[in-house]
């Protein structure tokens, strides 16, 4: 996928609104020369291209998004990426600090009590297990043949499902909540992609299908990544950020931050 930074929105689209004009360019024959069987031969050997990578791209990509709703200001969008946010570096010792200091999950912020569904086939691992955190309710889901486990924070209420029960790609499996308690405060679903051990957190960008450019382009509470002044291009993208481990040193604690530390 393309790379998106905040420093790039404007060469996003850019790149945004040359693409149709590339793919008409790509539509159209070289030649104005009267189709032959080895043209339709052609155009068939590249259907068939197309058709077999498709499955790759998402196999890639094993969970579709937990909302069956699609985004937009009534719905959902994008709050705090996953990874090394400004956000996250200012909390890095205390919030975020059992996981590396970065944000560990993606949040989507959306009214209280929006539906969430299932986002793979899989296995409750436990309702409101709250040494995973994420108050005042939250949800873990193992997904075997994935070798995933997805987890669903700050939700409204006590998921109505038990550990143990099976579940379905698309299967509703609780609401959004606020983790100010109120729907006021700052409503969002905090949604973490984590090992079968629960131990190792994953960047839910790279595992989930879901068009992340655009979602960047519209996101609610801005993207900002933390800079190393020591190496200032690491992790400033969605799609390039850390893993999170359970107990794991903390990866930000830059000496020569920017922005700089809050006094
Ligand atoms: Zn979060």
């Amino acid at each position: 996928m393309r790379r998106v930074s905040t420093l790039s929105t404007s060469a996003l689209l850019f790149a945004a609104a040359l693409a149709p004009a590339a793919r008409q360019a790509a539509a159209t024959p070289a030649k104005a020369d009267p189709p032959t069987l080895g043209a339709s031969a052609a155009a068939a050997a590249t259907e068939a291209t197309i058709v077999t990578t498709a499955p790759e791209s998402t196999a890639s990509r094993p969970f579709t998004l937990p909302f069956a709703l699609a985004p937009g200001p009534d719905t959902w969008l994008l709050g705090q990426p996953y990874g090394n946010t400004t956000g996250a570096f200012r909390q890095r010792r205390s919030t975020y600090g059992a996981s590396g200091g970065i944000h560990f999950g993606v949040d989507l912020t959306a009214p209280c009590r929006t539906p969430l569904v299932a986002m793979a086939d899989g296995v409750v691992f436990a309702a409101d297990a709250m040494n995973f955190g994420s108050a005042p309710h939250n949800l873990m889901i193992d997904h075997p043949a994935l070798g995933y486990a997805t987890f669903y924070g700050h939700l409204f209420e006590r998921p109505k499902l038990r550990a143990g029960e099976p579940v379905r790609r698309g299967d509703p499996i609780g609401l959004t909540g606020d983790p100010g308690l109120s729907c006021r405060s700052r409503p969002h679903l905090h949604l973490e992609i984590r090992d079968l051990a629960h131990a190792r957190k994953y960047n839910p960008v790279i595992l989930v299908e879901a068009d992340w450019d655009s979602l960047a382009l519209v996101s609610s509470l801005g993207i900002g990544f933390q800079r190393d002044l020591d190496d200032p291009r690491k992790w400033q993208h969605l799609d390039d950020q850390p893993e999170a481990r359970v107990g794991g040193p903390i990866l930000n604690d830059f000496a020569r931050p920017w922005p700089p530390e809050a006094r």
